[in-house]
């Protein structure tokens, strides 16, 4: 079995991460990291770890086969053809780029190279995600007709380049990517309507949370949401299908998926509000609907390293698309051109 030895560039937190995560990976080996602050490249050394004195004497090291990005954001374009250009195989972290036309730049540059450019999607293996497709895969609760996926924190945008344009900061760029990637991984649909509201709600100059909303092909809509100021959360998922709602409300996988046992059975007691009483809305009380566990599915994240080695090989595709990550930035280029705009946008 090859081994395939890589070297991390940017050790902060990602970087720090993909360290300690490829140690159980087979065949996948750490040569060393390069961060552009020596206090970084310290903390590394403290840590056992190898370090490089300059991105130049990474690319040089002719035993290297990866070079993983995990710098700011604004820095992966200009990393990741440099790497790909010295024949390195490049696995970039999330967003690849700041804008598609960096994104188009980096994809010709691995064409002619010949070399791998894969983007680290990693939360297309989070449990939540895995367990609404298998719930969406498999027609659990029916043909879905809207689904809504979020994230909502409290602490607003992290003090860092994350709150810095320059940098590539703001939450599409940041939590955008992630939903969007799934979602679309998920719907194999086109995108036909795009509308989009940015939150500046914290005074920042990059976005601090989002709502987009989709149009697909057959119709389906969905509510993408993430939020940094929101001190009770809505569900993470919540799924709707002819058959059942499928809802999963925390980090947790609390949730549950209702479905309808008796088409049939339309009666309702009314409930009373201050105003009067309400059939349409009465909650089912009749044993119409039943309650399942959600359909939980177990997942190793570290798959995507085993899958980029695979792909070097020849072995299979790479399972995330360059062409996949492509279109997930156009989408988020449309929803800003629609917050720009105040008016739904077209887009496939
Ligand atoms: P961070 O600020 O903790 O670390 C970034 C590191 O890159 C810092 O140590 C910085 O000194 C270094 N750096 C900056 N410019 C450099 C350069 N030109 N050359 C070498 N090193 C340089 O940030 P982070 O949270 O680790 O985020 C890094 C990347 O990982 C970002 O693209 C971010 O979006 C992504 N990220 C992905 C996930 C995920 O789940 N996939 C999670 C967190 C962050």
């Amino acid at each position: 079995m090859k081994t395939y030895n890589m070297a991390v560039v940017g050790f902060g937190g990602m970087g720090r991460r993909h360290t300690e995560m490829i140690k159980g990976v087979n065949g996948l080996e750490l040569r060393g990291v390069y961060d552009i602050l020596d206090r970084q490249n310290k903390l590394a050394q403290d840590l056992g770890i190898e370090v490089y004195g300059s991105l130049d004497e990474v690319l040089a090291d002719r035993q290297l086969d990866i070079v993983l990005v995990a710098t700011p954001n604004h820095v992966h374009k200009d990393i990741a053809i440099k790497a790909l250009k010295a024949g390195k195989n490049v696995i970039c972290e999330k967003p690849a780029t700041v804008n598609s036309k960096d994104l188009e730049d980096i994809i010709s540059a691995a064409d002619s190279s010949g070399c791998l450019f894969a983007v680290h999607q990693n939360r297309r293996w989070d449990d939540d995600f895995l367990t609404i497709k298998k719930i969406y895969d498999e027609g659990i609760i029916g043909d879905i007709f809207h689904i809504e996926t979020r994230v909502q924190g409290s602490r607003g945008i992290p003090r860092d380049w994350r709150r810095e344009k320059a940098h590539g900061g703001g939450m599409m760029l940041d939590w955008g990517v992630h939903l969007i990637d799934r979602l679309l991984f998920m719907v194999n649909e086109p995108v036909k309507k795009v509308y989009c509201k940015l939150s500046f709600i914290l005074g920042q100059e990059v976005d601090d949370g989002f709502r987009i909303f989709l149009t697909f092909g057959s119709g389906k809509t969905a509510l993408v949401e993430a939020g940094t100021w929101n001190f009770e959360n809505l569900p993470k998922w919540y799924v709707c299908g002819m058959k059942g709602t499928a809802v999963i409300e925390d980090w947790d996988m609390n949730g549950r998926v209702a479905l309808l046992k008796d088409e049939g059975s339309h009666d309702a007691s009314p409930v009373k509000s201050a105003a009067g009483y309400t059939k349409t809305m009465a909650p089912r009380t009749d044993g119409s609907v039943i309650y399942n566990p959600l359909p939980k599915v177990e997942s190793d994240v570290r798959d995507f390293y085993r899958n980029v080695m695979d792909a070097i090989g020849g072995k299979c595709r790479a399972c995330v698309q360059n062409s996949e990550v492509l279109r997930v930035m156009r989408l988020l280029e449309a929803a800003v051109e629609s917050d720009r705009l105040g008016q739904t946008v077209d887009f496939e």
